[in-house]
């Protein structure tokens, strides 16, 4: 699973993948790893709001 994201390294939007297991999500470009969101709610949104 994939969303689109702005990374602050690639000052760009780009493809981050999802890792649910390690709940990080992970830059397609730079392979940057980030923590989920802190709020859940906003983590909530960023992976499902777009989805449905
Ligand atoms: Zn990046």
């Amino acid at each position: 699973m994939t969303i689109q994201l702005s990374c602050p390294w690639c000052t760009d939007e780009v493809t981050f993948t999802i890792d649910e297991a390690d709940e990080e999500l992970v830059c397609s470009n730079c392979s940057t790893r980030m923590d989920f969101a802190p709020d859940p709610g906003v983590t909530y949104e960023l992976l499902y709001a777009s989805v449905a």
